[in-house]
Formats: C-alpha cells, sequence, structure tokens
C-alpha cells in the first residue's frame, strides 16, 4: 500500500536527482502534484530525468548544480525560486562514496572529497533553502544521512564521518527553525539498491552476501522507500516530527 500525498501548488528542490534514491523521490514528488526541481551534477542524467517526468504531464526543470560549490548551489535555489515562486520542501540528497580505506592509510584527498559532498554540500544546501524558507516563514528539509551517520564500520571512517556530520547540521538547524515554521529532518538509508551500490557489489566494496545477512529483514531496501520516507517527513503527517534522524534500513542499527 502507497499512501497518496497532495503536494500541488508546493515546489520541491532534489539534489541528486539524477539517480538512485534522488531519483525516486523527485518521481514521488511530481506524482503527488509538486512541481520538481531535479538538481545533479550529472548533466545528461538530470535533464533526461525532468524531460521524462515532464512527457508524463508532470512540471519539473532540471539544474546542472555541483553541491560541493556554494555558487552552484545558490543558484540552483535562486533558479528554482525564479521558475516557480517558492520553495517548500528539499531533499538534500547528493552523496559519494569512496573506497574503503585503513583509517591509518586513508589519503587527505578522499576525506577532504566525501565531505565537501556528503557534508559541505548538504551544508550548502540548507543555508541557500534556508534563506528562501526563512522569508516564506515556512517549508520542510530533509538530508541525506545514511545508517554510516548512526553508526561506524571499519573501513569507512571518512563516510561515516561525513554522514554523522550530516546529523550535527540538521538538529542544530532544526532546533534553530523549529519556532520559525520549517521542520528539519534527516533520513539515514541503509542498503538500498541503487547505482551506488550496485557500483559497490560490482567492485567488491560491498559484500553483498554479508550485507544481506547482516540487515534483519534479509533483503535490501528500495529507493522508493526512501522517497516515501521523505515525503512523509515533509507531508503535514509529520507536522509535529523535528531534528529526527529516521533509519529506513530493514532494522540494521536497531541491533
Ligand atoms: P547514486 O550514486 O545512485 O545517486 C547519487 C546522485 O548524486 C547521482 O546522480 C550523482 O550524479 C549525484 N551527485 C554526486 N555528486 C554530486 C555533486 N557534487 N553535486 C550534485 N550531485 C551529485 O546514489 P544513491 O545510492 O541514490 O545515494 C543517494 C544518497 O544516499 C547519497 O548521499 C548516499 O551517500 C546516501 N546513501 C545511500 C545508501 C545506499 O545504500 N544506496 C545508503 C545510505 C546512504
Amino acid at each position: 500500500m502507497n499512501p497518496t500525498y497532495n503536494f500541488r501548488d508546493q515546489v520541491a528542490l532534489i539534489t541528486g536527482a539524477g539517480s538512485g534514491m534522488g531519483l525516486a523521490t523527485a518521481q514521488a514528488f511530481a506524482e503527488a502534484g509538486a512541481a520538481v526541481v531535479l538538481a545533479d551534477v550529472d548533466e545528461a542524467a538530470v535533464r533526461a530525468a525532468s524531460e521524462a517526468l515532464n512527457e508524463g504531464g508532470h512540471n519539473t526543470i532540471a539544474v546542472v548544480c555541483d553541491v560541493a560549490d556554494e555558487t552552484s548551489v545558490a543558484a540552483t535555489v535562486e533558479r528554482a525560486v525564479a521558475e516557480f515562486g517558492r520553495l517548500d520542501m528539499a531533499f538534500n540528497n547528493a552523496g559519494i562514496q569512496i573506497p574503503l580505506s585503513d583509517a591509518a592509510d586513508e589519503e587527505l584527498e578522499y576525506f577532504e572529497k566525501v565531505h565537501a559532498v556528503n557534508l559541505r554540500g548538504v551544508w550548502a544546501c540548507m543555508k541557500h533553502e534556508l534563506r528562501q524558507m526563512r522569508a516564506q516563514g515556512s517549508g520542510a528539509i530533509v538530508n541525506c544521512s545514511s545508517l554510516g551517520g548512526l553508526v561506524g564500520a571499519a573501513g569507512r571512517a571518512s563516510y561515516h564521518s561525513s554522514k554523522f556530520g550530516v546529523i550535527g547540521l540538521t538538529q542544530s538547524a532544526a532546533l534553530q527553525y523549529a519556532p520559525r515554521g520549517v521542520r528539519i529532518n534527516a533520513v539515514c538509508p541503509g542498503t538500498i539498491v541503487t547505482p551506488m551500490v550496485t557500483a559497490m557489489f560490482g567492485n567488491g566494496e560491498l559484500d553483498r552476501e554479508r550485507a544481506l545477512a547482516i540487515t534483519p529483514m534479509g533483503r535490501f531496501g528500495k529507493p522508493e522507500e526512501i522517497a516515501s520516507a521523505v515525503l512523509w517527513l515533509c507531508s503535514p503527517g509529520a507536522s509535529f516530527v523535528v531534528g529526527a534522524a529516521l533509519p529506513v534500513d530493514g532494522g540494521y542499527v536497531a541491533q
């Protein structure tokens, strides 16, 4: 059963909307009636995604955006508001993985890269979205953390550090904006079958059988299951939910 939402006359901005859970969330917002801004650094992917949605009768635009570049993020939010007049919901989802590494050997370059996208990207997005939402006095933001924002994993210190950071940003900004009409939360996906994870299975960065064995539900998640949590967090159904870091992980972090 899929709950249905009515986001008609509302505007959603999704980063990393060209693939995986960002794409599924953009589709879900569009199907629920929102005007959607699909932002991604991958121009071909985000244009194709937006065109496919518009062919299906939805109202979307594609914006090429590198979340690691604050100027690009500011321009994306400006474009969203110029096009649709407001910004009601944002899913700050764009993120990358880096190779597994012994913490004693990891290159500075990888630490910098994963934080520039996964943490500084969320910081920049939230900052510029909040300027618009502060002026409106309303909005809902969902930041993409991970089960890696709640627990550690050997070999993944820098990725997990970036995702723990997302929860710190989320909770602190949520407290500041709770009395001002803007709700800010995070989702913490478990292993979700997206191009990112499929690539990790393929290159040996993630052992499929082991990942399945340590997921209590005994299966991986689908991008639509993250979209579903994001839409709920942005909906009036979550009107008293603020500063949450919601695991959507088949039970992984409950163990
Ligand atoms: P994905 O690789 O399928 O999609 C990520 C998208 O982000 C791509 O379209 C990519 O082009 C875009 N992107 C990358 N860097 C960008 C940048 N600098 N600026 C703008 N866009 C950029 O990945 P996914 O699995 O859908 O992951 C989405 C988010 O979920 C990421 O933040 C990831 O860390 C997080 N996550 C994924 C899983 C999982 O199991 N798939 C689990 C936990 C958290």
